[in-house]
């Protein structure tokens, strides 16, 4: 039952192949800090890999055959990639499902206010977050505006070195007594977590002086006017790029590695397959953090609709096909897992606990006390898995989220599993999940990377 450090097995290949992966992963996640970013991303790499654009197929009726690899892109917010296998669709695919929202903080939909002759934006946080957690820091502005007239303008303000950054303040420790005796859980509360974004004054203004030059600058530098927020989606993210952390550079530091880093991981996986026997599968979906609802979550029917686009393009739709080929597949919902932390070790029980450098992370349940809201994967999937991870030498550990009672989570594994499809929870430990920036080891997003492209290639 031992477990090996995954580093001390890594040969002069391993360890070229490792660094390159992490370097890649790296440009993504600076590159890509909300859906939107990673989906465009995602479609440049698919379209380098040799995928075409679904719905240009579905315009054309142009047939789907073996061999094929196409992408669908969900307002923008959500990418599917199938590379069509040479068994038929009805067998069942092999699927990787992973999220590419991750917590932060989105502006209000009337945000712009002044106070104290400083201008600040209201936001609303998205997702799990420990407020304290979000202040002091530099943040960065990325979205979209949408005006009237349908024209998009990307907004993308703080990550490059000359630009400003904005940010929440906090209460100087000299007049904290009272807020230190709060519960950390209202420290910060939720609707004091406003972004300071300026401080001086329009020249010859009376009233809200500096709100007035905010507006200058907004319309002048982005053709942005107040009015066009009620239309925009604006998060706050931390600002700055991912990069090594540790002397020995065998990790990485980065926002949004939940859940970009099997998202990351996933796509690459899904890229490098080649010739599959059954059809492979990729889902990067949004909204996971707050319950993967909305037409871009994994419980929208975009995925199911897609597949059924898919069958008709290979002249073999029909209902009962498709309800076939959705219980026929097999699905690795991709999703980090809390890695044990040194610091705090009383909320793990340690042999049921995830390693850094101990490989992918099979989770056969997550949910909270009694398993609740868990897909609880069936044995008869988790041994297929361990003999493909075991022949293609895939490092691999299990686990579950803290002891039992201590807390708990839920990832997408559910939603598929309704098909009747077999699905688990399989990814990549992380440190400080849900923090500005996240921990993860190199060597696990190596194996986990492994690992995908063995289940595309082998799951059966
Ligand atoms: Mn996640
Ligand atoms: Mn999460």
């Amino acid at each position: 039952m031992k477990r090996n450090n995954a580093w001390i097995d890594y040969d002069g290949k391993d360890l070229t192949q490792l660094t390159a992966l992490a370097e890649d992963y790296k440009d993504f996640l600076s590159n890509g800090k909300t859906e939107r970013e990673c989906v465009r991303q995602s479609v440049e790499l698919a379209k380098k890999a040799g995928y075409v654009d679904l719905d240009e197929q579905i315009r054309n009726s142009a047939a789907l055959h073996p061999g094929d690899k196409v992408y669908r892109v969900w307002m923008e917010k959500a990418i599917l990639l199938y590379h069509i296998g040479k068994e038929p669709l009805e067998s069942g695919m092999n699927i990787l499902g992973a999220h590419i929202d991750s917590p932060r903080l989105d502006l209000k939909q009337n945000p712009l206010y002044e106070d104290t002759e400083m201008v600040l934006l209201d936001t609303h946080y998205y997702g799990g977050v420990k407020k304290y957690q979000w202040v002091t820091l530099p943040m960065a502005l990325h979205g979209v505006v949408v005006k009237k007239d349908g024209t998009k303008i990307d907004i993308n303000i703080g990550e490059k070195e000359d630009e400003p950054v904005v940010g929440v303040t906090d209460l100087l420790i000299h007049l904290s007594g009272k807020q230190l005796e709060k519960k950390a859980s209202v420290v910060v509360e939720g609707e004091d977590l406003n972004v300071l974004i300026g401080s001086r004054p329009l020249k010859g203004e009376e009233k809200d002086a500096v709100k007035k030059q905010m507006l200058e600058i907004l319309k002048e530098e982005y053709n942005v006017e107040e009015e066009d927020f009620l239309s925009a989606e604006i998060e706050v993210v931390p600002a700055g790029k991912a990069r090594d952390f540790g002397l020995d550079r065998s990790m990485i530091m980065s926002y949004g590695q939940d859940d970009r880093v099997c998202a990351y991981t996933s796509l690459a996986a899904m890229l490098n397959v080649e010739d599959p026997e059954r059809t492979a599968c990729c889902i990067l979906v949004d909204k996971e953090e707050i319950g993967s609802v909305g037409a871009t979550g994994m419980q929208s029917k975009f995925f199911e609709n897609t597949t059924a686009e898919v069958l008709a393009l290979l002249g073999d739709y029909n209902d009962l096909v498709l309800r076939r080929t959705l219980q026929n597949s097999y699905m690795l919902s991709s999703d980090v897992s809390a890695a044990f932390d040194p610091n705090y070790p009383s909320v793990m029980e340690k042999k049921n606990a995830a390693y850094f450098g101990k490989g992918l992370v099979l989770n056969k349940y997550t949910g909270a006390r009694g398993k609740s809201g868990s897909n609880d994967a069936n044995p008869e999937f988790i041994a297929k898995l361990r003999k493909i991870f075991d022949d293609e030498n895939v490092a691999f550990q299990t686990a579950e989220l803290g002891k039992v009672d201590q807390g708990g989570g839920g990832t997408i594994a559910y939603i598929p599993a309704a098909y009747g499809m077999n699905v688990i929870d399989c990814g990549v430990a992380v440190l400080s999940m849900h923090a500005p920036w996240e921990i993860t080891s190199k060597s696990d997003i190596y194996e986990v990377e492994k690992g995908y492209e063995a289940f595309l290639k082998h799951c059966r």
